[in-house]
């Protein structure tokens, strides 16, 4: 497979006609937040005619705004003058700092321990459901631009946050009956070789026979679907996936589509068919991001095509609150209409997608619309998943504010006296 990153990604801009100002851009942006795309995204995704508004180029290439313009005139300053590798090093470390780098502390929070032992590389938030980051599927086949997981991908440091060894997450499951699925995430778990996911995944299916479903977090399919096809390891792969679903396993691939035209190809379209022949599930999320997919009929089209390939429509996320959220971050407010303007143009059956949702640090929140609260006007909201069982399901409220883009940025209701946060256990 190509691969585009750093110069040969402007190399690859200028090739297919981008302006010498863009070129620019790029390396003053690339200097700060990782970007890489590989040859089939290039040529079968982007829509060069189309470039730069083409959605997926800016899902994929850098676009000046996603830097703070302070940030942006430093860093171009000092590539304009040749400033030395390390200086140009340090000024990007500086940078990278002032754009969040760990929302939530998501991979410092929920790190569970084995015999007194950290086990970095595993999240264990809602009871049931156990994240593994193997050491090994800590990198993507193309960067999304809006990726919360940026950081990981620019700091070599960041990969001690990846699990190294199978045997400490079946020894941990062995432990915790009550964890029935086991998502495999990354970066991008489909990266690593089908030999190397076996050994993830196969001890799961002979040691801990409390895991019910596999889940595998990807973006393979929408950025290579020769991943399920005609890479040198993919039968092995299916043949992985039909002896989960053997064993009795629901294997769920929790695909990463930002785009309907990310279904539209062939070859992911045979891939498709390919995962489904196994046994193998595929439910459909992504972020609701400006720039790329914030447009109600791109995601009705994108549902609607999801059902005719078999698909499930599970989630629309709300951008998280890192990197160049500036760039591609909505309010709240225009979130909650693209969802419901989304929903009316699809039947039922594609509306088992749920959002706007918010991954945040409690819990998965999501916004069910908005109402008058005792004169007020109020979101009401609900934790789908919660760090606390029993705060699911519970409607709260917060006050409407039509900039919010986050849950830590809604307040309590002024005159009803209705909290936020919702329980006092989460306040505290
Ligand atoms: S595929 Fe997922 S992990 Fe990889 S860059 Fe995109 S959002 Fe990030």
């Amino acid at each position: 497979m190509k691969h585009y990153a750093n110069e040969r990604l402007a190399q690859l801009a200028q090739d297919r006609g981008m302006p010498g100002e863009y070129i620019r851009d790029l390396r003053v942006v690339g200097s700060v937040l990782p970007f890489k795309v590989n040859e089939y995204v290039a040529d079968e995704l982007i829509d060069w005619s189309a470039a730069p508004d083409d959605p997926i180029f800016r899902l994929t290439f850098p676009h000046r705004d996603m830097l703070p313009a302070d940030v942006f005139d430093r860093m171009a300053a000092l590539l304009d003058a040749g400033a030395p590798r390390d200086e140009l090093r340090r000024a990007a470390a500086a940078a990278q700092l002032e754009l969040n780098p760990h929302p939530g502390d998501q991979l410092e929070a929920n790190v569970p321990t084995l015999d007194g032992r950290r086990l970095d590389g595993l999240q264990h938030k809602y009871a049931e459901t156990v994240l593994v980051f193997p050491s090994q599927g800590q990198t993507c086949h193309s960067y999304c631009g809006y990726c919360f997981r940026w950081a990981q991908f620019v700091s070599q440091a960041e990969l001690r946050q990846a699990l190294r060894d199978p045997a400490d997450l079946t020894g941990y499951l062995v432990g915790h009956p009550e964890v029935t699925d086991v998502l495999f995430t990354g970066g991008d778990p489909m990266i690593m070789r089908t030999e190397v996911l076996r050994r993830w995944a196969e001890p799961l299916l002979e040691e801990t026979p409390s895991v019910r479903t596999l889940r595998f977090g990807t973006k393979a399919l929408a950025y290579w679907p020769a991943r399920f096809t005609t890479g040198p390891d993919a039968d092995d792969l299916m043949r992985l996936f039909e002896s989960a679903v053997a064993a009795g396993r629901h294997v769920a691939v929790m695909a990463h589509f930002s785009h309907p035209r990310e279904l539209e190809t062939e070859q992911v379209r045979t891939a498709i068919a390919r995962i489904h022949a196994t046994g193998a599930v595929i439910r459909a999320q992504a972020p609701l991001v400006a720039h790329v997919n914030d447009d109600a009929s791109a995601w009705s089209r994108m549902w609607q095509t999801q059902v005719e390939l078999g698909i499930t429509p599970y989630y629309m996320f709300v951008e998280r609150d890192t990197g160049a959220r500036n760039y591609f971050g909505l309010p709240l407010v225009r979130a909650l209409e693209i969802y419901n303007e989304a929903v009316r143009g699809v039947s039922g059956l594609a509306r088992t997608a749920r959002g706007p949702v918010m991954s945040a640090g409690p819990g998965k929140v999501m916004i069910h619309g908005t109402a008058a609260v005792g004169g007020e006007k109020a979101f009401v909201l609900s934790f789908l998943q919660a760090r606390r069982p029993e705060w699911v399901g519970r409607p709260f409220f917060a006050a409407y504010d039509e900039h919010a883009q986050w849950y830590d940025e809604l307040k309590p209701l002024s005159a009803s006296g209705a909290s936020f946060p919702p329980f006092p256990e989460l306040a505290a």
